[in-house]
């Protein structure tokens, strides 16, 4: 190839303020070309910290180059499901479960110790674990009944404050994770969503498989229009039909005309329908126009998972049908979930690693050339931000850039030489690396 510029690498930091990424391969998603099931090779030019154009070669000029030979370029990740407020709990002493119930009991048991130290602490970690895995904005959900001295979340403060300090860095959309009896309550679901109008977050409710608390779901939407604010539900985490509440929030979200405002997060019982039911169900997903969020990681520990020895092998394995939702036009992205607390022992809150368990678990073919947009773009505009994702001129340079050149080579290696550039640089050296695990000894109670 022949190049025009001077030629640089990714590792010349700082980067020319104006620079071609050569040779680079962009799923078409991420080019705007929603249909097109492929990724393209092309040039990006990076001027000021945006992208200023795209080009299939970089034209004749004098222009600095970066040659990534075939290296996948992602706009900057997008989580839209994580747990902030519990992260790296295990550290804190807390054991892991196996069961999705017994780990609500497990952390129940532990608000009363939570401080705004720790919590500042467990969260900035988890944001620099972010950062430097490529992630620009995420969703984080507080326990909304962990209340503090003030008779108000203590974790959503801390939260408010850490979205302050890292504007510009990894935008913070707060959500409260509020189990849906507090909606029973006039004035309990009243400050419930005028907190979160104030915080300008997303109103999120816990619907656990009862059912009574189908009644209740109609005053999400009630309480959501009230206060103008998006919804998200954590619904049928769970794998015993009959009881399904996402065709009622299905429902509702159509009728109400909320459904590009509302999310709902693992769905897990539809793996469990049977297929006309299952099938039903999608439908009226795709009718309302909601999105929906597969968590990989924590449904395939806790789903079928055996709360007490002997320990059974699960046999279920709990999954968002992905395909078939996909198959209806629903809007689908993958989410991080808990990380190294009682839910999941493990987890990082990296979407490529999401990606690439995903592409494993549920069969996803050309996971980069097909499936890029669940990481990035469907989370973007879901959750309402500024940048849709896209890669066109103007946008922000919030790249990640992985050496694999196509789908096999980036799910094979999801965590190797990525680089990660935030308005056209590198991330400095110290931002670069997940913080080192032993910052968390001096959470040990
Ligand atoms: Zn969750």
């Amino acid at each position: 190839m022949v190049l025009s510029g001077d030629a640089v690498r990714l590792s010349d930091a700082p980067l020319p303020p104006r620079v071609w990424m050569a040779g680079a391969r962009v799923p078409a998603a991420l080019l705007g070309q929603a249909s097109v099931a492929a990724a393209v090779r092309c040039a990006l030019l990076l001027d000021g910290g945006r992208i200023a154009a795209v080009e299939e070669t970089v034209p004749p000029g004098d222009v600095p180059v970066v040659d990534l030979e075939g290296g996948t370029v992602f706009s900057a990740f997008v989580d839209p499901h994580t747990h902030l407020d519990k992260g790296d709990l295990l550290a804190a002493g807390l054991k892991p479960e196996r069961n999705l119930f017994r780990a609500i009991d497990a952390v129940r048991d532990d608000y009363a110790r939570w401080t705004a130290d720790e919590l500042r602490i467990r969260m900035g970690f988890a944001l620099r674990t972010a950062q430097a895995h490529g992630t620009r904005a995420l969703l984080g959900y507080f326990d909304w009944a962990a209340t503090g001295p003030r008779g108000h979340p203590l974790a959503l403060d801390t939260m408010l404050d850490l979205r302050d300090a890292w504007r510009g860095r990894v935008e913070i959309v707060p959500a409260s994770l509020a189990t849906i009896d507090v909606l029973a309550d006039d004035a309990a679901a009243e400050r419930l969503g005028r907190t979160m109008a104030d915080a300008r977050g997303v109103l999120g409710v816990f619907v656990y498989p009862s059912p009574h608390v189908a009644a209740l779901i109609p005053r999400a939407f009630d309480l959501a229009a009230r206060f103008d604010l998006p919804l998200d539900f954590h619904v049928d985490e769970h794998l015993a039909p009959p009881v399904a509440n996402l065709p009622v929030v299905a429902r509702l979200a159509r009728e109400r005309g909320w459904g590009a405002r509302t999310v709902c997060g693992h769905a897990c019982l539809l793996s469990a329908m049977d297929e006309a039911a299952r099938d039903a169900t999608l439908d009226e997903a795709a009718a309302a126009g909601l999105a929906l969020v597969a968590l990989p990681y924590t449904n395939l520990h806790l789903q079928d998972g055996t709360p007490e020895p002997p320990w059974a092998t699960p046999r279920r394995r709990g999954l968002l049908p992905v395909h078939e939702a996909a198959a209806r036009g629903i809007a689908v992205a993958l989410g991080s979930d808990n990380h190294r607390d009682p839910f999941f022992p493990a987890g990082d809150l990296d979407p490529l690693q999401t990606l690439a368990l995903a592409a494993c678990a549920v069969q996803l073919d050309d996971p980069v050339e097909r499936w890029a947009a669940t990481i990035t773009r469907t989370p973007a505009e879901r959750l309402g931000l500024a940048w849709d994702g896209v890669l066109r001129p103007g946008a922000p340079a919030d790249l990640v850039i992985h050496p694999g050149r196509r789908s096999a080579e980036v799910m094979a290696r999801p965590t190797r030489g990525r680089v990660v550039l935030r308005v056209g640089q590198p991330l400095p050296p110290e931002a670069a690396e997940p913080p080192d695990f032993r910052e968390l000894d001096a959470l040990r109670r």
